[in-house]
């Protein structure tokens, strides 16, 4: 059946998006543009106890920082909305009837008591657990047990019911899931969900069902979390007479800790250090806050690469994909069964290689707005931004780096006398003097020739040209590290280097 390609992302604005919602986004995205599909974004609030104020914001911001904006949904337009079903709230109510009518769901009006009860009745050893199912339905009040015109009066008196699904007894309910082929579940193993309340709500599993129908969606792609609820939606669609319109079912892998076996949590952020959000979040019940990918300093086109790769793989060893790369050459069917392991160091590496293929003039733009917050009286030309990013390129992790670590481009070094202590003896006021006079005199922006000719005066003055780089090193950068001395010297100009070299020798004089 050659459906146009239809995908939805379906998040439940239940507080941030984490890294596993994020990929489910991702591969939705990444499947519509490959298929030249359309990529939906539709919003599950139909659990008004779980609503957190601010999450659907939050999604919307994260889709858009990641570069993987929906094409369809409230805030982008098209034909099949709302997209929330919070909205769509008198779209449901149809199909439940319609399911009571065809004997495949029933009223219930059990109680938490009742419900509570019923499992301390029916607890073994085996099961001490028991489901609201085919064993223990009739021990129940529910329109099975009760006659049609005592559930009619009971609904009329508005005492609260349900409306669960009759799962049918030893039944096989199976599947085909594009990365786990067929999935077949014993209906023993579903119970009676739930799936329309007396608030006038659909439950999860209705209210996905008929919105994936109404909406078209041709494939499902979401988390491995929903793998054990698609009988039931396998159910729902055969039951509604949809079953030729049920979308094709792709549950992903989960995303584990590093450091062991289980789903990754925010835990496991805090514990290591590393954010499990896209954004910064803070949240609205606690005032708890917590760091997200972009405010940890993150490219999103970094972000989006290790995301990628955390389940599924090109078949290659080929790690680094732009966007559009990605979208070349993504495909379902390489998407693996098994947990994907998260590693925040490998994350680190995707954004460094990142900010390395980035052109210098790239680069400069991402950086600029760090220059600017942290010397905003003084922001250096772009040109000679431009040549610190080409320094700084392959020596930092985060954009913002560039100002900090290269934090000696923009200002005055601190000395401290520890760094002081490390110049030698033989550096000595003369030979510096002579060095700043080379320096004055210089014309030529070849650090080599400078390298050389710098060379040639330690060797006349009997000077170590290793204690003169070093002394060098540490009058222009205050510390031992950072590129190469030559080309500092060459892009600072002799008048700023000049300063650095007297002020070195000065403190040096109050440390003797
Ligand atoms: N609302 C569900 C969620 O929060 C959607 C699952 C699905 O894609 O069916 O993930």
């Amino acid at each position: 059946m050659n459906r146009p390609v239809r995908v939805r992302f379906a998040p439940s604005p239940t507080g941030p998006l984490h890294l596993g919602g994020m990929r489910t986004a991702l591969y939705n995205y990444l499947f519509a543009r490959k298929m030249g599909g359309t990529f939906i974004l539709r919003i599950e609030d139909t659990d008004q106890n779980r609503f957190v104020p601010g999450a659907e914001a939050y999604i919307t911001e994260s889709l858009k920082w990641a570069g993987i904006e929906p094409t369809e949904g409230d805030i982008y337009g098209g034909n099949y909305g709302p997209y929330k079903q919070s909205d769509r709230k008198h779209l449901y109510k149809t199909y439940a009837d319609q399911l009571i009518a065809s004997g495949h769901a029933y009223i219930a009006f059990d109680t938490k008591e009742a419900l509570e009860t019923m499992k301390a009745t029916f607890a073994t050893h085996d099961n001490p657990s028991p489901s609201y199912n085919y064993t223990t339905r009739m021990t129940m009040q529910n329109s099975l047990t009760i006659n049609a015109k005592e559930v009619e009066t009971r609904i009329a008196n508005g005492e609260p019911y349900v409306v669960r699904i009759k799962v049918p007894l030893n039944e096989e309910i199976g599947f085909q899931d594009l990365i786990r082929d067929y999935v077949v579940f014993n209906s023993s193993q579903v119970d009676d969900k739930v799936i329309f309340k007396s608030d006038g709500m659909p439950t999860y599993h209705l209210a996905n069902v008929v919105d994936d129908y109404l909406m078209e969606i041709s494939h499902v792609i979401r988390g491995e979390e929903w793998l054990s609820s698609t009988p039931i939606h396998v159910l729902l669609y055969r039951y509604l007479g949809w079953e030729e319109k049920m979308p094709q079912f792709a549950h992903l892998p989960l995303i584990l800790k590093p450091d062991g076996n289980g789903k990754l949590s925010k835990r496991d952020g805090d514990r290591l250090g590393f954010p499990v959000f896209p954004l910064n979040w803070t949240s609205p019940e606690t005032g708890e806050a917590s760091q997200g990918y972009r405010e940890r300093g993150f490219e999103s086109e970094a972000f989006v690469n290790f995301l990628a790769l955390l389940g599924w793989s090109p078949g290659t060893d080929q790690e680094i994909f732009s966007k559009e790369a990605l979208i070349q050459a993504f495909s379902i069917e390489k998407i693996s069964k098994s947990g994907a392991k998260f590693d925040f160091e490998k994350t680190k590496w995707f954004n460094e290689q990142f900010l390395r293929g980035l052109s210098n003039e790239a680069l400069t733009e991402r950086v600029l707005p760090f220059v600017r917050q942290k010397y905003p009286e003084k922001t250096p030309e772009i040109n000679f931004l431009t040549k610190v990013c080409s320094l700084m390129k392959d020596r930092i992790t985060y954009a913002e780096e560039v100002v900090t670590k290269g934090h000696f481009f923009f200002e005055h070094p601190q000395y401290s006398s520890e760094n002081l202590a490390k110049i030698a003896p033989s550096i000595q006021g003369d030979f510096v003097s002579k060095l700043q006079n080379l320096l004055e005199k210089n014309t030529s922006h070849h650090p080599e020739l400078l390298e050389i000719e710098l060379k040639a005066l330690a060797g006349e003055e009997q000077v170590k040209a290793g204690d003169m780089m070093k002394f060098l090193r540490i009058s222009i950068v205050g510390e031992l590290s950072g590129p190469s001395v030559p080309e500092l010297m060459i892009l600072l100009g002799a008048e700023t280097v000049n300063k650095r070299l007297s002020a070195c020798m000065e403190q040096l004089k109050n440390i003797h």
